[in-house]
This record gives structure tokens, sequence and C-alpha cells, in this order.
């Protein structure tokens, strides 16, 4: 430790010390009379400080307790923003793969003559006709029929305005207006739409005519590498 710390630690302990001597100075005895008895004097022996000394010490003291009360404070403020941030992580990880068992097929933005835009909205997820399809987190279903090349369509509406959307249903378990929670299931995969087999085709839309790569939003949720 560096020196001069040390001696401030030191005066520190002193201070404490004093303001210890100091809370025995009652109005009793703190100033004793000519007549006291021998036991009464020899209690105001201890604190022989004057009446400046102890309003110093006085001070002195209130500064221990007042940092005592500002670590508190600050270790109180510590613990709500660690708390805040446990909360933010609880809920930014409430995601889940939109099915049980994930095996990725054709990616996001991969281009070819199968999607009538030239490119990939969405990102495909293998599975079986029947295979349950899972709200990725909680929100309200805006649109739940037939989409013309994607099939049957179950579209939510989440916390900052995106979309998620459920592609070439079988299946819909939901209606326009439920509010639906994290991995609750709104279908089931099928094969309905432009598709060459059962499978699910997962779009994000930050706004309802922009599809982007759902893949960081995945990871981004806790989800994926
Ligand atoms: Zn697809």
């Amino acid at each position: 430790m560096h020196p001069y710390l040390a001696r401030c630690v030191v005066t520190g302990v002193v201070g404490v010390t004093l303001a210890v001597a100091g809370t025995a100075l009652t109005p009793d005895t703190a100033i004793p009379s000519p007549s006291a008895s021998p036991s009464v004097v020899a209690a105001s022996n201890a604190p022989t400080v004057s009446a400046n000394a102890n309003f110093a010490i006085t001070r002195v003291g209130a500064q221990p307790a007042l940092r005592a009360a500002t670590a508190r404070s600050v270790a109180a403020q510590r613990a709500s923003r660690s708390k805040a941030r446990l909360r933010a992580t609880r809920a930014a990880s409430t995601w889940v793969w939109p099915v049980s068992s994930v095996s990725l097929g054709e990616r996001f933005g991969a281009s070819g003559g199968n999607w009538s835009s030239g490119q990939h909205t969405g990102q495909d997820f293998d599975g079986d006709t029947g295979d349950s399809v899972r709200a990725v987190t909680s929100g309200v279903v805006i649109f739940a029929e037939s989409l013309g090349r994607r099939g049957i369509v179950v579209q939510l509406r989440h916390k900052g305005g995106i979309e998620t959307w459920y592609c070439h249903l079988s299946k819909v378990d939901v209606a326009v207006g439920d509010t639906v929670t994290t991995g609750q299931r709104v279908g089931r995969i099928g094969t309905t739409g432009n598709v060459t087999g059962s499978h699910l085709h997962f779009e994000l839309h930050t706004s309802p005519k922009v599809a982007v790569n759902p893949m960081p939003w995945f990871k981004r949720n806790g989800l994926g590498n």
C-alpha cells in the first residue's frame, strides 16, 4: 500500500476512536464539579478534551457514518442495476426456436428460381407435416389464413413492432386478435403454398413489407451461434 494512503487510514482510525470516547461525554460527566465524588472524576478523566475538541470529534465521527450510509446507498444502487440487468437478460432470452427440433433448411437471402422475388425471404426449418410451430416470443396474432405462395400463414406482431411470419402451415391453432405467449403453438408444419416438401418457412419483418434475416435476431435473443 502507498505510505500516504496508509497514513490516511491511520488518521481515520484515530477519528473513530476519538468519536467513541466523545460519546462518553454526557452532560453529567463532561464538566465535573470540584465537589464531585472520586468515581465521577475518574469517569470524566477519560475524555480529557475541550469543548472545541468535542465539536471536532463529533464531525470526525460523522464522516465514517456518512461514508457507511453512502456505501450502503451505492451498494443498493448496484444491486438495483444488477437486478435490472438480470430482468433485461431474462426478457431478452424469452425467445424460442419456432420448432422444437431445429434443423436449418434454406437460408435467408438465398437466390434462385424457387422464389417469386428471386431471393429467399425467410429462414427454413426442416420438419414433418403436423409438427408443432411455436411463437418465437410473445405477441398478438394479426393474420391467420392463406397468403398466396406462402400458403397458410400465421403472422404475429411483437413488442417493438416487429412481425414473425409462419408459412406453409397445414393447420392453424390461433385466431386474429389472440395474444400468444413465448413457445405457444400457433399451427402445424405443412406443405401449403409454393413448396417442394414439408417445412416451416419463417420470416421476420421489421415492418410489414421489410423481411430481414431472422438468424441475428435469434442470436441476439440467446439462440444459435
Ligand atoms: Zn422458405
